[in-house]
């Protein structure tokens, strides 16, 4: 816990208050339920990353401390939207859903809709909901997440909306309520924020500036989920390789990874995301010697053109990407790289694309996550005048896809009649005779299981390859 001080208080006073607040709000909630004479029901929507999906999970944790029971329709008495703002498209999901709420809400009259998350930090959205969308209870950001009991307070102690929206904070409070998706793995946040400006992204707009938690929070956080069952955690940060810098006793990346390693009872660590200008030879040396760091590495390239690089403010150019990958692939030969590449920035003429191109053949991704560039209002990109034609962005996109999928294809192939340890993770849909699991290079394996072997670790042959999936039986427990 930082001694920092909120409001005059400090982080762990703060805590204290919030306490007091899910005391209160749980009676608001047994109140309502006497009234409607049931339990009252929630339901969580998130929409973007892995950031908002550990935030939800916070949000659930209270939802269900003060009384109401998790559901995944919505149409509960709680409706808590976690939206994302990345994609300008994103905003008009959660406006035609709002609409598509308001009837729910007409004919429940204890329902509640909150919205919360990156699109609430955009002022020009709050003004819009407060005049469009007169019935949505409850709006916050960010930054004031680990307030909800006392907004939820607020809100049931008034008779109209209430907004509360922070620029940045520079705040972390610690020990609040969660409830977990899965029993076995959770997120971990390790910092929030993002101090990288890159042009065409709107994150350290809407998440503020980075601030890390300190190590022992997050150690005593993995020691607790442990002790409560869970085997594998991904560390969480918009840039994790620039974890720790501005502590009060700066701790490096590789250095926290060592730590927790040293957890008894932690089976795997994942983590993401890594910038390339801050992965270090440090962290590459500590993922080779630790042993519970699965073998993936997420390392997002978006251009393989320096020029382009430059606009984009990524400082890196493509000679040191493609260095840390040949020192990544030296210290981790069977290593799985995957990646983020943007088709169409601003300015991208066909040179810049083959060099896109070139990189993705060169490094060979296991996999790759390919974007058409999208103009996101309020980033330095969506002001540049060089706009693409968007005939020749599709052009260039599906011949990058076609050369993704192509590697992606014959990388996965290269594994098939191996036998690899595997976490089982769930039932597989399509067929309940089957389990799903994730190789420590986060491929996906079906094999033949049951259950009860969810959350534990077994060798699996991977007897055929899908092309981005195996299917595989099961050689022994690991
Ligand atoms: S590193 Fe760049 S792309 Fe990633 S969150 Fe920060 S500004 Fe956005």
């Amino acid at each position: 816990m930082r001694d920092l001080e909120i409001n005059g208080l400090t982080g762990e006073e703060e805590t204290r208050r919030q306490y007091e607040y899910i005391e209160k709000a749980r009676q608001y909630v047994a109140q309502k339920e006497k009234e409607a004479g049931r339990k009252l029901t929630c339901c969580v929507h998130t929409f973007g990353c892995q950031m908002n999906a550990r935030d939800s999970e916070k949000l659930l944790g209270i939802l269900t401390d003060i009384g109401y029971v998790e559901t995944e329709d919505e149409h509960a008495d709680f409706v808590i939207y976690n939206t994302c703002t990345v994609r300008e498209n994103a905003n008009n999901k959660v406006y035609g859903r709002l609409g598509y709420l308001s009837n729910f809400k007409k004919k429940n009259p204890h329902m509640m809709i909150a919205l919360c998350g990156c699109m609430m930090q955009e002022p020009t959205v709050v003004e819009k909901i407060r005049k469009s969308y007169r019935f949505v209870d409850l709006v916050f950001g960010t930054h004031n997440i680990y307030k909800f009991a006392e907004l939820l307070c607020n809100r049931m102690e008034s008779d109209s909306m209430i907004i509360d929206i922070w620029k940045d904070t520079d705040k972390i409070v610690e020990d609040l309520p969660i409830r977990r998706k899965f029993s076995f793995k959770s997120g971990v946040n390790i910092m929030f924020g993002c101090n990288n400006f890159c042009s065409y992204c709107i994150v350290p707009y809407v998440r503020g500036r980075e601030r890390s938690r300190e190590p022992k929070d997050i150690i005593r956080e993995i020691e607790g989920l442990v002790a409560d069952g869970v085997c594998e955690v991904m560390l969480l940060g918009q840039n994790v390789n620039s974890y720790g810098k501005n502590l009060e006793q700066p701790v490096t990346f590789a250095e926290l990874l060592r730590e927790v390693n040293k957890i008894e009872g932690l089976k795997r660590i994942r983590f993401m995301t890594s910038h390339p200008k801050d992965l270090s030879d440090d962290l590459i040396l500590a993922m080779k010697e630790c042993d519970k760091v699965c073998k993936h590495m997420h390392l997002p390239l978006q251009s393989g053109s320096s020029r382009i690089l430059k606009i984009m403010n990524r400082h890196y150019d493509k000679e040191q990407y493609l260095t840390i990958v040949k020192k990544l692939r030296e210290a981790i030969p069977d290593i799985a790289l995957t990646t983020d590449i943007i088709v169409g920035f601003p300015g991208e003429t066909e040179e810049d694309f083959q060099e896109t191109l070139e990189v993705v053949k060169q490094v060979e991704y296991d996999s790759a996550f390919t974007f058409i560039y999208s103009k996101r209002t309020g980033t330095p990109a969506a002001a540049m005048e060089d706009q693409c034609d968007p005939a020749e962005v599709k052009r260039h996109f599906d011949l990058l896809l076609k050369e993704v999928q192509q590697i992606s294809a014959k990388k996965a192939m290269a594994l098939e009649g191996k036998v690899m340890e595997v976490l089982a993770e769930e039932q597989n849909t399509q067929d309940a005779s089957l389990i799903t699991g994730r190789l420590s290079n986060n491929s996906v394996v079906h094999f033949p299981g049951t259950p009860d072997m969810i959350g534990k670790l077994f060798m699996v042959k991977l007897t055929e390859c899908k092309g981005f999936y195996y299917l595989g039986e099961i050689a022994e427990n690991a």
